[in-house]
């Protein structure tokens, strides 16, 4: 053919090749993912077309991305069998900044929609916008792009080495699909250049980034296989050792199985365990499976776990949100912080959602109002399972409270919003039993008459609590007291929650008045006494004045001659410490 057409690029589109030529961005891996997004992409444009479009002459039944790495030539290819492009497309689409074919092809699919084609395939189309394409320039000295339209019979090369310009020429002969070759840099761990020409390295990229590509992603592997000899069934000698050979075949490296996207039904048990371990990077079976699949303005699709075992590290301070965000089954990032309380940190799985860029940052999540909706949604749809755990799997729900009933707390005090949902999901040691966990419902329920407070008690253990004067009383009269031994009980307690109406009051603070309802006491029996004790309490009052506020007559004891107790606003002796050991 005639000599390559050179091209330049546009202005903006060469400041983007430059970053991306010198880039210090340290996910270069990321390169993989977009290149098989965009063949995903053009697989899923193709399967659509041919339901579209009944003429077009293409063979569908085998669609699939290849990688082809030469460790010697340094390359590596990534080719699909998928739509391909025409002359014009590649100039438009890969020579220009921008321009995402998939808008467009939203805009077809919607038309498609009204013509009735009803596939599910027709939805699965990955990408937006962005820089996809350029990211090989992070890993590649030179790009060679081959590609065929279905239904064209000639095809296009595009090349570039990343400078100003890129060549484009006819290809007679090219495979309808697009091939994308990379002639590698040279690897640079230091600079975050891997080897991309080696297999192991590329079943881990495609193993952590696009497992769960609809389509298959195939590799050649070689493979020991033993040598079938004729009558190697006649004979078991032991000292031989069996002859071998290498063969190479294709293997598909990816699972295919983007559990989330399917329905409760369509899944075992074991392939949700075994995706588990894969996002949890854990070993324990998940106590709990969450699916949740949301239709209408914001489409998404949630695969959450409960872990079993609490993982070490979940009261660190760089502990890690568990939740991996997907768009369209591609992987964008893990941890994503912004799709999960900090107290529901020990939630692991997947969110899938459909309309954000593939590009989205950080930043940006932060933002965006589809994000928060999400996250929204997901926080009191796992309250709500775990409150489904204890009234249906008491034992398990105990497994999750031991684990975690601690950090589930913490929404006590950080979500507001939650809290009642938070409060009934929620159980509680108490006096009533030594061993069994109380609900405040039940609590509300054994409530004397006239008891118009939830009784707790703060401390650092069960025996510090119940063995302190403060419970006498209390013990005297049988009633009730919450056993509160965890630091986070302190925070909650203090921050005014309420549950059904009832508040929440300390033993040890403020004036507690148990004889309220209590009849043969009264106001006149009252008065008499402190009337009697008048002068003992002002002598205590004045010979203790540096260390006590005010000395009075109780109620609270029955074993004890006297205790210490706090104002009713003053903070707990547990509140206290927290404050000194966090230096305030
Ligand atoms: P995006 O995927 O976000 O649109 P890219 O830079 O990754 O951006 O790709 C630009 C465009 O090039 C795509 O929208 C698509 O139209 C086209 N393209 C890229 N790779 C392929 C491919 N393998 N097959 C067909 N078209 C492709
Ligand atoms: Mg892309």
């Amino acid at each position: 053919s005639a000599q390559p057409e050179v091209h330049e690029f546009q202005a903006e589109t060469r400041q983007l090749l430059d970053l991306m030529v010198h880039s210090i961005y340290s996910n270069k891996d990321s390169f993989l993912r977009e290149l098989i997004s965009n063949a995903s992409d053009a697989l899923d444009k193709l399967r659509l077309e041919s339901l579209l479009d009944k003429d077009l002459d293409v063979d569908t039944s085998d669609l699939h991305i290849t990688l082809d790495p030469d460790s010697e030539k340094r390359t590596l290819v990534v080719a699909d069998n998928g739509i391909g492009m025409t002359r014009d497309e590649v100039v438009g689409l890969i020579g220009t900044l921008a321009r995402s074919g998939t808008a467009e092809l939203r805009r077809s699919l919607a038309e498609a929609r009204e013509k009735g084609v009803s596939d599910a395939a027709a939805e699965e189309l990955i990408g937006q916008f962005g820089i996809g394409f350029y990211s090989t320039f992070m890993v590649a000295e030179k790009v060679t792009l081959v590609t065929r339209k279905a239904g064209h019979s000639t095809g296009t090369r595009w090349e570039s080495t990343g400078d100003g310009t890129y060549t484009i020429d006819d290809v007679p002969d090219a495979p309808q699909g697009t091939s994308v070759t990379l002639a590698l840099k040279p690897v640079d761990t230091e600079d975050h250049l891997y080897d991309y020409a080696d297999k192991s390295k590329l079943r881990q990229l495609v193993k952590r980034y696009s497992d769960f590509i609809a389509w298959p992603i195939r590799m050649d592997v070689e493979k020991t296989v033993p040598v079938e000899t004729p009558d190697s069934d006649t004979e078991s000698d032991e000292d031989k050792t069996p002859e071998t050979k290498t063969i190479v075949e294709a293997e598909t490296i990816n699972s295919m199985k983007a559990l989330w996207a399917k329905s409760r039904s369509d899944v075992t048990d074991d392939e949700y365990h075994e995706f588990y371990r894969h996002v949890s990077h854990a070993w324990d079976a998940p106590l709990e499976i969450i699916t949740l699949q949301a239709e209408g303005t914001f489409e998404y699709q949630a695969l959450l776990f409960i872990p079993t075992q609490p993982p070490f590290d979940l009261f660190m301070r760089d502990s890690k949100v568990g939740i991996h965000l997907y768009v369209k089954r591609v992987f964008i990032m893990d941890d994503c912080a912004e799709l999960m309380p900090e107290y529901l940190r020990f939630v692991k799985g997947v969110v899938d959602a459909a309309d954000l860029s593939l590009n989205v940052s950080r930043e940006i999540l932060q933002q965006d109002r589809q994000i928060r909706a999400i996250r929204r949604r997901l926080t009191k749809k796992v309250i709500s399972t775990v409150a489904e755990m204890r009234d249906s799997r008491p034992d398990d729900y105990r497994t999750f409270w031991d684990g975690f009933g601690r950090v589930f707390k913490e929404g006590l005090v950080n979500d507001p919003d939650n809290r009642d949902a938070l409060l009934k999901a929620s159980s509680f040691a108490s006096t009533h039993s030594e061993e069994e966990l109380t609900t405040l419902a039940d609590y509300i329920g054994r409530m004397k008459s006239g008891q118009d407070t939830i009784y707790y008690m703060t401390g650092e253990s069960r025996q510090q609590i119940v063995n302190s004067p403060h419970m006498e009383a209390f013990r005297a009269k049988g009633i009730e007291v919450l056993v509160l031994s965890d630091p986070v009980d302190e925070m909650w307690v203090s921050a005014g929650a309420e549950f059904e109406g009832k508040s929440f009051q300390s033993v040890a603070k403020g004036a507690v008045d148990l004889d309220a309802d209590d009849s043969d006491s009264d106001d006149t029996s009252k008065d008499e006494q402190n009337k009697a004790y008048a002068d003992l309490l002002s002598w205590l009052t004045t010979t203790l004045s540096d260390d006590v506020s005010e000395t009075r007559l109780s109620s609270r004891l029955t074993e004890s001659p006297a205790c210490l107790v706090g104002d009713t606003f003053s903070m707990s002796p547990q509140l206290e410490k927290l404050y000194r050991a966090s230096g305030q």
